[in-house]
Order: C-alpha cells, then sequence, then structure tokens
C-alpha cells in the first residue's frame, strides 16, 4: 500500500508536527519523491549498499531448523551479515544521500539501543558530516559500548536527563533539536514512524530487503514462499521485507511484536496488541498509553524492540488483515535464540530471536508442509551480557 498524498495509511500515518516544522517536511518530501525517481540517486545508494553494506545478502536455506519443526521449509534472509550487524544500515545510507542533496551539514538523531545511532554515526562518518545522537542516560548506562562506537565514528552523543531517561524522551529532544536548528539538520529516523514523508520513505529504503528476497526465493523454489515473518519494534525490517510481497496475495505476513514479560503484565511493547490510536513521534498509530494519553514505557529483553508506538502502516496492514501480528515473550525468544545458535550455528539478534520464536507455534498450525522466509534482521553479539544473564 502506497500511502496517500497526506501520508495517509488508511486512517493511521499523517503529519503531526510543530508548524515550523511543516514547511521543512513539504520540502523533504519534494526532495524525496523526485530522488526517487532518479537514476543517478539510485546508482549511487546501490554502490554504497554493496560496497560499504555488504548487499545482496544471503537467502539461506536452514535446513537443520527445518528438519527440527518438520513441516517447515525455513529460510533466513541474512541481514545480520550486514556491516554494523543490522538491517539498519540500509536506511542510514539511504537518508544520508538524501540530506547531502538537501546540502544539509549536520545530522540528528535519536537512539533507544544504541543501534540506529551506530548506524547513522558510521554514515555520517563515511561522508565526513558533523553527527550529534541523543540518548537517554538511562540507556547510555545499559548500552555503553554502542556509545563508545558512537564516538569511535566521531559523533556526539548527548545524554537525555528528562522523564525515564530512555528512547521516547531522546525522540522528544531530538525534534526539539530540530526545530531550532532546520536550516542546517538533518533528522535522521531510524524506523518506518514520525511524520510524512519519514514512514514512507524508511520503508522504501528498507524494501530492498523484500525485493531481494522475493527475487532469490523464485530463483531457488522456482515459487513464492507461504510465509513471511519479522519481528516488529517500529517495524522498519518488517515492512522492509514484506513491501516485495504486498501484491502476491497468498504470501502470509506475520509481524511479532515483543510480549516481554507477559500480555497481561505492564512489561512488554506490544503496541498492535495493547495500543490505542494516539499520536507519537508525528504521526498517528496503535500507541502504548495510559486512560490520560501519557506514553507507557515499553519493555523487552531485546532493546531495539522497546518502541512505545509501531509505524503507521503495520496499524493499516492490521486494520485491514493483510498482516497477522503475533507476540511472543522474553523467556520463548531466549529459547530461540539458543536453538538457532546450536542447530544453525548463526546467533541471531534478541529482535530476530522473536520472529523466530514464532516458528513453534507455526510448524504445528500448517496443514502439510509450508515454507517460510524469516526476516533475521540482526546478529546477537550485542547481545551476548544479556543472554548470559537471563535467568
Ligand atoms: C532496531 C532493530 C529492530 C527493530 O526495529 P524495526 O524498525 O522494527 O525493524 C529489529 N532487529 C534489530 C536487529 C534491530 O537492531
Amino acid at each position: 500500500m502506497l500511502s496517500n498524498k497526506n501520508g495517509r495509511f488508511g486512517q493511521f500515518g499523517g503529519r503531526f508536527v510543530p508548524e515550523t516544522l511543516m514547511s521543512l517536511l513539504e520540502d523533504l518530501e519534494k526532495v524525496y519523491f523526485s530522488l526517487k525517481k532518479d537514476k543517478k540517486f539510485h546508482a549511487e545508494l546501490d554502490f554504497y549498499l554493496k560496497e560499504f553494506a555488504g548487499r545482496p545478502t544471503n537467502l539461506y536455506h536452514a535446513k537443520r531448523l527445518s528438519a527440527y519443526y518438520k513441516t517447515l521449509k525455513i529460510y533466513l534472509k541474512r541481514e545480520d551479515l550486514l556491516h554494523t550487524g543490522a538491517h539498519k544500515i540500509n536506511n542510514t545510507l539511504g537518508q544520508i544521500l538524501v540530506a547531502k542533496r538537501m546540502g544539509k551539514a549536520r545530522i540528528i538523531a535519536e537512539t533507544g539501543a544504541g543501534q540506529h545511532g551506530v548506524a547513522t554515526a558510521a554514515v555520517a562518518a563515511l561522508f565526513g558530516l558533523k553527527c550529534e545522537v541523543y540518548m537517554g542516560e538511562e540507556d547510555m548506562k545499559r548500552q555503553a559500548l554502542n556509545v563508545y562506537r558512537m564516538q569511535l565514528f566521531g559523533a556526539k552523543v548527548i545524554p537525555v536527563t528528562s522523564g525515564s531517561k530512555t528512547l521516547k524522551d531522546a525522540m522528544n529532544e531530538a525534534i526539539r533539536d530540530w526545530v531550532t536548528n532546520v536550516h542546517n539538520t538533518f533528522y535522521l529516523i531510524g524506523s518506518v514512524a514520525g511524520p510524512h514523508p519519514y514512514p514512507t520513505m524508511v520503508r522504501d529504503f528498507q524494501s530492498v530487503i523484500g525485493q531481494e528476497a522475493r527475487a532469490q526465493f523464485l530463483k531457488k523454489e522456482k515459487s513464492l514462499p507461504d510465509y513471511v515473518l519479522a519481528c516488529v519494534g517500529g517495524g522498519s525490517n518488517a515492512m522492509g521485507i514484506f513491501h516485495a510481497f504486498y501484491n502476491d496475495k497468498k504470501v502470509k505476513f506475520i509481524g511479532v511484536e515483543a510480549a516481554g514479560h507477559g500480555l497481561n503484565t505492564q512489561q512488554h511493547s506490544a503496541s498492535l496488541h495493547k495500543g490505542h490510536l494516539g499520536v507519537l513521534h508525528g504521526s498517528k498509530s496503535q500507541v502504548l498509553q495510559t486512560s490520560n494519553g501519557q506514553i507507557k514505557l515499553a519493555y523487552s529483553i531485546a532493546a531495539g524492540l522497546d518502541y512505545p508506538g509501531v509505524g503507521p502502516e503495520h496499524s493499516f496492514y492490521k486494520e485491514s488483515g493483510r498482516a497477522q501480528y503475533v507476540a511472543v515473550t522474553d523467556k520463548e525468544a531466549v529459547s530461540a535464540l539458543k536453538l538457532l545458535s546450536k542447530v544453525e550455528g548463526i546467533i541471531p539478534a534478541m529482535e530476530s530471536a522473536h520472529a523466530l520464536s514464532y516458528l513453534e507455534k507455526l510448524a504445528k498450525k500448517v496443514k502439510d508442509k509450508a515454507s517460510v522466509i524469516v526476516c533475521l534482521s540482526g546478529r546477537g553479539d550485542k547481545d551476548m551480557e544479556t543472554i548470559k544473564n537471563f535467568i
């Protein structure tokens, strides 16, 4: 589903921002949609995706995992093999080239776990642009290694001490900075969230995942997969792999949210299960909020999933029934991480392990045999402490 002119996906999406940002977003929209048709822009992006990030990534037939589940033929889309360790680099490369075309000298971003901050700092270093990343003070403590990585790339990490000192507060600070410095600053958003045109632009940059996967699967299997599975935080890796299959109506999409300690506790980040219609980060979608509209703290063992909202296009996919959304707990995700490591020799990111974990239920649900592509959004190196300490 392409967003319509106002960046709406059904009733979701749009542009809910301070007046001062309106003309800038209109500019960005104009520039982006013209670059979308610009062959030179795509040639440059393709060059960096290949030479810097390591695309295309493999579509790997996980034979032993398939044998374990018996009823599933499982393929893994190996975004974990990309530079900086996850799919996020697809988007940061795309956006930094847009920023360059707009003549912006300074890049800002917010980051929770630090993964998006690292992918942003890396591309800012690549192009010699100034980069400042807002990060909650609490998150800086929890993710000290990523802070150090960003600093090595020459970025400045700005601690955010307001509110809960986590991602949602960092988001507020980044928007505040942007309002003040729009003339020279480009705000590089890390998922299919934010005001129009970000959800569409980020989806487009991530859709390389699905385009490759679809062609690779067709080549190997001479057919299309029955299922495509991905984890959903803000929703960019999921939208990136789903989008290319949108018109293949027989391909079923399953998005996996983080149920944390359980959907019936307060500690999860399942916005599509437990959220309500609201505005977060400049767009309308399902948001975890109190009855007064205060944003709740999201929780997941996978730091990249603990975002209290979800991209508007996912809310639309859910409402229209194009995708099904499920949720798995910390515990289930940890088991899935251990299983993949043991039977395939691949340690997935905790986030990606959520998608893998749902295979267990899917294997029991399918009649006969089914084929499935799982988006392995990132590698697990960053999660070793977390897994070691998990009881
Ligand atoms: C950030 C991250 C995610 C979650 O972000 P989406 O926008 O939902 O894709 C998932 N997997 C990994 C490895 C990440 O770093």
